[in-house]
């Protein structure tokens, strides 16, 4: 594929005064990828996309696109199109007008138009809608004249911005869907904005995620979810959250904060974090070997369980299947012990040997026999 998709960002800032919004970034879009920029509301997505759009200036730093450096072209020299959140539709034109506007002031003839629209209509799905105006459309419908008119401009880079959240759950993970099919059979580079980590989990070949106008980490979805780099990013993706429970010296390794008897990580640990995710957890009886822990609630979500646990000072979520019928309060909790997680005292990664020190005393909990007896 040829390169002239490819993005590529070069230790770009954004300042707003004395603030600074996007702060000294840098990544390289490979052409055909589908990236997320993830991140809580004013961690400075919206302020990236638009710099790459051309719709801000950077500070400092440089935007390339293809081989060419357009840091200072405006946007329609750019060779992108844009979806926003609000699809900035014109509401006395035709959903027809709406889609080839972009086309009409280009000066595309008018047969032209008409095949390139009526074939767009049909992507999205739009062709008995074509008459309407926005206001007689549903708001699925509406998110698709937005997109058909990014498409038929047949760039091949579209930027989108929260496209999706005016919508309902439902009709969004429709759309997550049909956004995701056309981007990879029309083969566009497409950089997505989002603050819902469902969406970049499910719709990236690559998320990066961002905090305070900085890149946390970058990587696939999958690296995101099994190697967090920050306890920032553990939170941020999989839901319900990890749970993060502070370390302090024990006996015999680190232990959770007010759970002294049972050590759970080395004791270098201690100062730092212990990360587990609710779903990595089970809960075993309490005349198991394991965590000793105390169920405080239970909500009953269908297809899953989520247990809150107390386990000394702290309360942990633990993901059970099904709806277990708890008979008792006291409990034990096991995990893998490949399946934690440890973030030094700034909430870093720690990318040392400790998680796979095989002799630590906390690895050699045994596993409790399988679930069974507990839940009935
Ligand atoms: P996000 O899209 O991640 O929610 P934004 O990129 O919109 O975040 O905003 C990042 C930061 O920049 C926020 O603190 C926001 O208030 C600030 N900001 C955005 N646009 C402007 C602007 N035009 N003038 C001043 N500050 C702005
Ligand atoms: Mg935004």
């Amino acid at each position: 594929m040829s390169n002239q998709s490819r993005i590529r960002l070069e230790q770009v800032t954004k300042r707003w005064g004395a603030s600074t919004a996007v702060d000294n970034i840098s990544f390289d879009v490979t052409p055909g990828q589908f990236v997320i920029l993830l991140g809580p509301s004013g961690c400075g997505k919206s302020t990236t996309l638009r710099m790459i759009a051309g719709l801000e200036e950077a500070s400092s730093g440089q935007v390339h696109i293809g081989e060419r450096d357009v840091t200072h072209l405006p946007p329609g020299d750019r060779g992108l199109s844009m979806v926003f959140q609000s699809y900035a539709l014109f509401p006395h034109l035709s959903v027809a007008d709406n889609i080839v506007f972009g086309l009409r002031s280009r000066k595309v003839p008018k047969a032209e138009r008409r095949e390139r629209l009526n074939k767009v209509a049909e992507l999205v799905d739009l062709t008995d809608y074509l008459d309407r105006k926005p206001a007689q459309l549903s708001g699925g419908q509406r998110q698709r004249v937005a997109l058909a008119r990014s498409i038929i401009s047949e760039h091949p880079i579209c930027l989108m911005d929260e496209p999706l959240s005016n919508l309902d759950a439902r009709l969004r993970s429709d759309m997550r869907r049909e956004i995701k099919a056309l981007q990879s059979r029309l083969n566009m580079t497409v950089i997505y904005v989002t603050h819902d980590q469902v969406e970049a989990m499910s719709m990236g070949d690559r998320v990066i995620l961002m905090q305070h106008g900085t890149i946390v980490q970058d990587g696939t979805p999958d690296e995101l979810y099994n190697r967090p780099a920050s306890a920032f990013a553990a939170s941020f993706i999989g839901s319900p959250a990890m749970n993060l429970l502070p370390l302090v010296a024990g006996a015999n390794g680190a232990v959770i904060e007010g759970e002294p008897g049972t050590s759970v990580a080395p004791l270098e640990a201690a100062g730092g974090q212990l990360g587990i995710r609710p779903e990595d957890i089970e809960l075993h009886p309490a005349n198991s070997p394991g965590v000793p822990a105390t169920v405080i609630s239970e909500e009953y979500l269908g297809a899953d369980t989520i247990a809150y646990v107390a386990v000394g000072a702290h309360t942990l979520r633990v993901r059970l299947n099904g709806r277990p019928l708890l008979t008792q309060p006291a409990c034990r909790l096991y995990w893998a012990p490949e399946k934690i997680h440890l973030f030094d005292a700034n909430g870093q990664r720690r990318h040392d040997t400790l998680q796979e020190d095989p002799s630590a005393a906390y690895r050699r909990v045994p596993r409790p026999p399988a679930v069974g007896s507990f839940q009935h």
